[in-house]
């Protein structure tokens, strides 16, 4: 398998996920020398985990991921989140994520927190559950909103599914928090329903404050 992956190296050179430098020597998506230089650890804010703090770069990726047909980049960072949450012993019973709407996901064709879910799950060995979270209603961009208007946009556009989430612990996977409003807003409704216990799980951590 692994003769297998160099053969693709050669054929397909990709680039480090953040230089875009190719070498054939990767850790999760960087180079060795990017892997390095990035202040890669474990944070928690509040309930939330994430690895990177405010970065100009990782945040274009994760946009690119979301807005640009490219989520590889995702998956590979959540590889690096799993394996620093698995380090963690955290104690939950499910995964699962902050769904979009269908008609978002339908244009898409991919949910990046999704993917970053799915790839955790498989790390940690707890199960994703794809239909705990739904989005019922349209909303604006959250990005192009007001940190107040950013609340009031989504309240009420999520429902859980007691039968799914009553009593269970819950990681719930994000690709970036910015003032934490969808994540609150999800993290409300799972309690709601019954969820015993919520915490979230996410790349990067991007105060509101600062030019994304
Ligand atoms: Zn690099």
């Amino acid at each position: 398998m692994a003769d297998f992956k160099n053969l693709l190296n050669l054929i397909f050179p990709s680039g480090c996920i953040y230089c875009g430098r190719l070498s054939d020597d990767r850790v999760h998506g960087f180079c060795k020398e990017c892997y390095n230089s990035l202040s890669i650890y474990l944070r928690k804010i509040g309930y939330t985990w994430y690895v990177f703090e405010y970065d100009k770069k990782i945040s274009q990726i994760l946009k690119k991921a979301k807005y640009a047909g490219k989520p590889g980049a995702v998956k590979k960072m959540a590889g690096l989140l799993g394996g620093l949450l698995l380090d963690k012993d955290i104690e939950i019973d499910l995964i699962t994520y902050v769904p979009m709407h269908k008609k978002d996901i339908g244009k898409r064709g991919y949910n990046q927190s999704g993917i970053a879910a799915r790839k955790i799950s498989k790390i940690l060995g707890f199960p994703c559950r794809e239909n705990a979270l739904y989005k019922t209603m349209k909303t604006k961009k959250q990005a192009d909103l007001s940190k107040n208007s950013r609340e009031k946009n989504l309240n009420g556009a999520f429902l859980a599914n007691e039968h799914i989430v009553k009593g269970m612990r819950i990681l719930l996977i994000d690709d970036i928090i910015t003032t934490g409003s969808t994540l609150g807003e999800c993290k409300k409704t799972l309690i709601a329903a019954g969820a015993a216990k919520v915490e979230t799980a996410v790349i990067a951590h991007t105060p509101f404050n600062r030019k994304r």
